[in-house]
């Protein structure tokens, strides 16, 4: 490992991926991966996460085809130096910001997006001219092979290195000198991959999870409820089955809207997926049985699994867990208080929706907190009065395709971000560049300091 990792520095040093047509070609070969192993990518991740392929398209394939685009469009001027304002004295004096690449970078990716997590910030990296070394989770194994196995056809093998392998290969490769690392994960690895980095002074960027909240508003008309309904299935459910960093993990709702709300979840999620669930093709499975016992364990205290008002019905063999949703459950709970990361919705009564500002508060800071509501002033004070990665409003998970905006956590949720223009600054160093002229030069910047140049 040493000695690759060695080999990618010194290719670095020769200056190759620095250059524009370099960067480009690199992008280029990723979206020619993407549309050429399209059908390699569905089956992998059908294997993986039993993902629908319309699912598998709009997340990964078609959302990373998108930012490719974007990057493609952007590049040239990403890598322009950016003018720099200075104060009126500094007479012929011009500063400029050049973004130079960090060097040799390791990116570290879980499994639940296991092609988005690693080519989203794989696509910074290679558009700041770096070197890169991908480690995809093993838990994901069919999409971690595919990426080792297909990658190298399209990109270039000296700069960009896919490495399998269990976390004891990423300890090793965290053993490693870089230049930045860039992790995706929980916040107990997060912990171990900042360590590691404290080491050689590496800078991380550290994507992480946690409990995400979606406010719900009484909402007066029947159009708006249903589409909240909906868009309140589909960033649960629908998002990998509940196994994404941001899908809603529980819902807060003011007393006198809970049970309308908790019909028309129902209704849709019959609609949505069948009314026996495990027979549909469309909602993703477990992504093994260590996490489908950890899902069923947090509804095992029996106050918790009172509190289940629809669902709950598991098949270990299929790894499949039916739409579960549950009214109140004790807050002191596990479900309460872990992130739960899988198909359980919890549902939450406020006596008035304004308290829910209070409960989030009250909470480590989430990645992403959604607001279905409709009053602006409530929109003004969960922007103003509550802290989180994002806040999306009447919608779920739509941000993570917003190329203009930054994608990341505070807190707990993790720190640094990513996406269109801010991967590259993830993986660019900003120098600032000071251009001087010899003809002006004033005599009273000098020493010796004497009273006359004071007074000057
Ligand atoms: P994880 O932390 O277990 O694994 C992430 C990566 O770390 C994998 O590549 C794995 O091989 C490696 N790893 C595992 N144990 C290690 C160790 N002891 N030493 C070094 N490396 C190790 O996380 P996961 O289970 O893959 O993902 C689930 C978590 O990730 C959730 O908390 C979720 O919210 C979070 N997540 C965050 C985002 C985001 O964009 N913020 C996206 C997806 C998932």
């Amino acid at each position: 490992m040493e000695r690759e990792v060695e080999s990618m520095r010194e290719y670095y040093d020769s200056g190759k991926t620095k250059e524009a047509s370099w960067r480009a070609s690199q992008l280029e070969g990723l979206r020619a991966f993407l549309t050429d192993q399209q059908h390699d990518i569905f089956h992998a991740l059908m294997q993986d996460l039993g993902k629908h392929h319309l699912e598998s398209f709009r997340d990964e394939i078609g959302t990373l085809i998108k930012s490719l685009n974007f990057a493609l469009k952007h590049l040239k001027q990403w890598m322009s130096p950016g003018k720099a304002e200075l104060p009126r004295i500094a007479l012929l004096t011009s500063a400029e910001i050049v973004a130079e690449p960090l060097g040799l970078v390791l990116i570290m990716s879980s499994w639940n997006f296991p092609f988005g997590l690693s080519l989203e910030p794989l696509i910074g990296a290679v558009a700041a001219g770096n070197t890169v070394v991908l480690k995809p989770s093993e838990l994901s194994s069919a999409s971690a092979s595919l990426l080792a196995s297909a990658l190298p056809n399209y990109l270039d093998n000296k700069a960009i290195k896919v490495i399998q392998g269990r976390p004891e290969v990423a300890e090793q490769l965290l053993f490693q000198k870089w230049d930045k690392i860039f992790f995706t994960g929980s916040p107990r690895v997060g912990r171990i991959v900042m360590s590691a980095a404290a080491k050689h002074l590496t800078p991380v960027t550290l994507e992480l999870g946690g409990k995400c909240p979606a406010v719900v508003d009484s909402l007066s008309s029947s159009w708006d409820r249903e589409v909240a309904a909906k868009r309140i299935i589909v960033g649960k459910f629908g998002a990998c089955a509940g196994q994404a960093c941001i899908a809603i993990d529980y819902i807060l709702v003011g007393k006198e809207f809970a049970s309308t709300l908790v019909e028309l979840i129902k209704v849709w999620i019959k609609k949505m997926f069948g009314e026996k669930p495990s027979e549909s093709n469309t909602i993703a499975r477990i992504i093994n049985k260590q996490h489908f016992f950890r899902l069923k364990n947090l509804l095992s205290d029996p106050k918790v699994k009172e509190s289940v008002i629809y669902g709950g019905s598991m098949d270990e063999e299929h790894l499949f867990i039916e739409p579960t949703i549950l009214v109140d459950p004790p807050l002191e709970a596990a479900i309460m208080s872990e992130e739960i990361f899988g198909p359980l919705l919890p549902i939450v009564t406020l006596e008035k929706i304004e308290d829910s500002i209070k409960f989030i508060n009250s909470r480590p800071k989430p990645l992403a907190l959604y607001v279905f509501t409709k009053n602006q002033s409530l929109q003004g004070r969960m922007v103003s009065e509550t802290s989180s990665g994002s806040v999306t409003f009447n919608d779920a998970i739509l941000q993570y395709a917003a190329d203009s905006l930054p994608f990341g956590g505070v807190g707990e949720s993790g720190f640094g971000n990513y996406h269109g223009k801010f991967s590259f600054d993830t993986f660019s160093h900003q120098k600032g560049v000071l251009r001087r002229s010899f003809l002006t030069d004033f005599w009273f910047r000098y020493p010796p300091w004497t009273t006359t140049k004071f007074q000057e």
